[in-house]
């Protein structure tokens, strides 16, 4: 793909957001993890399981999803510009969500690893993140190895529906809910923080098998790109949720300390 274009300076101020704790001595001599991608389609369990990754490690979560919702929920131009793509559940432009993503790598919470949720979508944005990480944290001397470990979360079709119309989201601290597998203590509300529970714009029937097909389509080759590339590991969503994560991390840590050490 070409070079990825500058877009509105809202970006960086958005991306700036949801950042994990600053650089305390804790932090220090936690060790590097570097880059983990979560593939799967809608519903699979990405945004729950980033979140507790997110928790074991302590390196931020970068949901290209949560990123463009908010640039909606704020009406910056990017938000104007890519709301109705989003309500027809089709996909940004590659070049908008690239940029996006670096910036949001270059944040100081970033630089011991993070976990992309949503992002790549398509093989383009595959092919651009594996250069950007190269050149940034690698060829700048930041970590000794770069390749991300893929973990792709796989779930039989027919229950991702029940999962995506089940899904509640609290719009304050983000948790993810699902009416019939994980439901709140009191209807609709966040445990946590006492919130009302939110459903996503794009969460409703129609759109959902709309975004179905998009990744059947557009993010199935995304896959097929890391496993020619022998870079793929299956996951099975299709359990509890804390069976899914112990999967996930014995995963990461299997491969992310052998390769991503500090340099
Ligand atoms: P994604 O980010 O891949 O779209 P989410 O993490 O938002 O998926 O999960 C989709 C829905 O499925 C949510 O309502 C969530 O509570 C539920 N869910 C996630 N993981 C599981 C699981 N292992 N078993 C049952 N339900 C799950
Ligand atoms: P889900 O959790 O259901 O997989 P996301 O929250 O990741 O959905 O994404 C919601 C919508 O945001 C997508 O349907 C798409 O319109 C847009 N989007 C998110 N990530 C990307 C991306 N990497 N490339 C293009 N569009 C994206």
């Amino acid at each position: 793909m070409g070079v990825v274009k500058r877009i509105d300076y809202d970006v960086a101020v958005i991306s700036g957001q949801e950042r994990v704790g600053a650089s305390s001595m804790a932090e220090q001599i936690l060790r590097n993890i570097g880059p983990i991608v979560l593939l799967g389609p809608p519903g699979a369990g990405k945004g729950t399981q980033s979140k507790r990754i997110t928790e074991h490690y302590r390196i931020p979560q970068v949901s290209t999803g949560d990123l463009l919702r908010e640039h909606v929920k704020q009406g910056t131009a990017l938000g104007i510009q890519v709301r109705e793509v989003i309500a027809r559940g089709e996909l940004v432009p590659d070049h908008l969500v690239c940029d996006i993503v670096a910036w949001r790598l270059r944040e100081p919470d970033a630089q011991r690893g993070f976990i992309l949720d949503g992002f790549p979508r398509t093989e383009t944005q595959a092919v651009w993140l594996d250069s950007f990480l190269k050149f940034e944290f690698f060829d700048n001397g930041i970590w000794a190895a770069w390749l991300p470990i893929v973990l792709r979360i796989q779930v039989d079709y027919n229950k991702l529906l029940l999962r995506i119309t089940g899904r509640r989201t609290c719009p304050v601290d983000g948790t993810i809910y699902n009416i019939y597998s994980n439901p709140p203590r009191v209807d609709e509300i966040c445990d946590k923080d006492g919130a009302r529970l939110v459903i996503r714009d794009d969460d409703r029937e129609e759109v959902i098998r709309e975004r179905l097909d998009t990744y059947e389509r557009q993010t199935k080759p995304v896959a097929d790109y890391y496993q020619r590339l022998g870079r793929l590991v299956v996951v099975n969503g299709d359990q509890p949720v804390d069976d899914v994560t112990a999967c996930i991390l014995k995963e990461i840590e299997d491969k992310a300390f052998s390769v991503n050490g500090s340099k």
